[in-house]
């Protein structure tokens, strides 16, 4: 179920302060009354806009971060600190969970030619919502979501699904499905994440979605991905001291 959203002009001076340039953001309401939730994270450019939105309606959030799919753990590391960066700036509580690699590959083993929005995807959101509803158990937290869904390379309806999925293990969890793209909510994504310049993956995370993506890239031509050198906002300046292993 997607929460209402008010077009409440409230509290203009906390708006002004996380939002981008000249714009008001809508207040949100989160669908089970909770003034708390527990956020699964995947990277700052995904996450800053939504964490942005929380902060202006006053939803305590605490990140959490729960990505053992990232490949190889370099990338992981980058992709956090990023996201731990943002946080901090918020003033926002951030959750480092494991880097649990090997359940991973465990949990999608026989999947790895799936394509991406395939099985082995749902697997990854499983496994990483199910830890993320653990916590949120454990913690005393009635909301989950996560800032998966707001990229347009996902499959919103896989993603929800595997939400709700590990939120009902715990009676009163609810997953909170709202649709983080609209209201211009996937433009400001983009945006923010060149004015705080964010570091620019070029693939989702896994090591199979590397493989695909320099497979797909060589097939039509392309250079293959050099991890560690693309930030929104900059210029690649150092073209060779990335990899693409
Ligand atoms: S492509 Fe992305 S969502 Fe799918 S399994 Fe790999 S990391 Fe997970």
């Amino acid at each position: 179920m997607n929460a209402s959203v008010d077009p409440t002009p409230s509290a203009p001076s906390l708006m002004d302060r996380f939002s981008v340039d000249n714009f008001q953001r809508s207040v949100l309401k989160t669908p089970d009354g909770s003034d708390r939730l527990l956020l699964h994270s995947c990277c700052a450019p995904c996450a800053a806009e939504i964490m942005d939105a929380l902060v202006a309606s006053r939803i305590k959030t605490t990140i959490y971060f729960y990505n053992p799919n990232i490949h190889p753990r370099d990338e992981y590391e980058i992709r956090k600190q990023e996201n731990i960066r943002y946080a901090e700036k918020l003033g926002m509580d951030f959750i480092d969970a494991d880097y649990d690699a090997k359940n991973w590959f465990d949990r999608t083993q026989g999947q790895e030619w799936e394509p991406e929005r395939g099985a082995r995807c749902t697997s990854c959101f499983d496994m990483r919502f199910e830890r993320t509803a653990d916590h949120a158990k454990e913690h005393g937290f009635s909301l989950i979501s996560s800032t998966l869904a707001i990229s347009r390379w996902k499959n919103m309806d896989q993603i929800n699904g595997c939400g709700e999925r590990a939120a009902a293990r715990y009676p009163g969890m609810q997953y909170w499905t709202f649709n983080w793209r609209k209201q211009g909510g996937a433009q400001r994504m983009i945006e923010i994440s060149k004015r705080e310049e964010f570091y620019q993956q070029e693939y989702c995370g896994c090591v199979y979605s590397l493989r695909d993506t320099n497979q797909w890239r060589e097939q039509n031509g392309r250079d293959r991905i050099r991890r560690k050198v693309k930030f929104y906002g900059r210029e690649v300046l150092d073209a060779e001291s990335g990899t693409g292993d």
